[in-house]
């Protein structure tokens, strides 16, 4: 595969890294996991990101590693700080009431930029201009299955918006007001709900999006592979802005993950959603490895140990997803696994 006759065609799509310069050790280690797995064979270029300057140490010993071209790219302030509207004070102390009620990054400001930069941000960066997909990777993840397809493609050419391995719940106390606003988004915004939509996903009991509760649900989204098409939509960026406008990723702690999946969820058609099933992978402290006696094993693609698959565990939404999915589960590939 190396030769350059032999070269596959790539797709218009890149890796994104945001990551800080003192995680430089745990970004090489994820880079490897991604080279070594898939990209040493496909040579898909490498984006960095920072709200900081990149060291030249990180830059170097990162560039290093990588089979394609890599791009060290800056946050733009906006991008990355409290927008106008938002009350400073109110925000402090919000910050400090969740700090004293130990939620998880509930004191963190900084924490509050990444997850609205993700949210509204990464899409318009004028590095990824040139894209049409996109693949998350954070430092210290670890890859387990040789993956010998090219993703994007897949994604491509089966018609896939939004690429996921691991799903789960939130934690409701960071997001309390976050689904009566999309239930308001949704009664100003009809136009923008999809006929075929996953929302059996997030929403129980069959009932609507003004009727039902959240259920908590969501892709866990250090890991994503995903279309940019669909965040530049006239529709999510009405979406994000409405979001943005009640000041909650602040006053509140709004992740990402629900954000995007929640977004998904509502305004693709289910069938844009994909789980890559096939990508053993581990973000602390969850693993998702494929079943036993499948071929990803049989076939020694994959070395992780099915034992510790997130997949059975009741934190995971794997029930729900399946239910969205109408049972079928994981296209073609595990009948009667999951
Ligand atoms: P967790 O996975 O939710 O525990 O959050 P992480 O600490 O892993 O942060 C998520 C991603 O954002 C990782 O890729 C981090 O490297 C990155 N990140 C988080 N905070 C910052 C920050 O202040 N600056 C930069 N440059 N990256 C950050
Ligand atoms: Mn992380």
């Amino acid at each position: 595969m190396t030769a350059t006759s032999e070269r596959p065609q790539l797709e218009k799509a890149t890796f994104i890294m945001l990551v800080r310069n003192s995680e430089l050790h745990d970004a090489r280690s994820s880079i490897r996991y991604v080279e070594d797995r898939f990209n040493k064979n496909f040579h898909y270029p490498w984006l960095f990101l920072n709200d900081k300057p990149f060291s030249p140490e990180f830059i170097h010993m990162t560039r290093s590693l990588v089979s394609g071209n890599a791009t060290y790219g800056r946050i733009p302030k906006d991008a990355w700080s409290m927008p106008d509207w938002v009350d400073r004070q109110k925000a402090r102390e919000c910050m400090r009431a969740m700090a004293t009620k130990n939620i998880l990054y509930g004191g963190s400001e900084s924490y509050r930029h990444m997850c609205r930069f993700f949210s509204g941000f990464l899409w318009r960066h004028e590095l990824l201009a040139d894209y049409d997909y996109y693949w998350r990777v954070e430092p210290n993840t670890q890859l387990y299955c040789d993956l010998t397809y090219d993703p994007f493609t897949f994604m491509r050419e089966n018609n896939k918006t939004y690429g996921f391995v691991i799903n789960l719940l939130e934690f409701p106390s960071t997001i309390e007001s976050l689904w009566p606003t999309v239930q308001n988004f949704s009664r100003e915004h009809p136009e923008y709900i999809h006929p075929n939509n996953a929302l059996d996903f997030i929403v129980d009991d069959n009932k609507n999006i003004t009727e039902g509760g959240y259920n908590n649900c969501h892709f866990w989204s250090n890991f994503e592979i995903a279309s940019l098409k669909f965040w530049r939509s006239q529709a999510y960026r009405e979406f994000f802005d409405f979001l943005d406008r009640t000041g909650n990723f602040y006053y509140e702690r709004w992740g990402d993950a629900p954000v995007h999946s929640i977004a998904a969820s509502i305004m693709l058609d289910k069938d844009e959603i994909h789980w890559f099933y096939d990508i053993g992978y581990r973000h602390h402290p969850f693993t998702h490895c494929p079943e036993p006696k499948l071929e990803f094993h049989d076939s020694g693609r994959c070395y992780c140990n099915p034992t510790q698959n997130f997949d059975r565990d009741p934190y995971a939404c794997t029930k729900q997803y399946r239910r969205m999915r109408g049972d079928l589960g994981v296209p073609g590939r595990v009948p009667g696994v999951l």
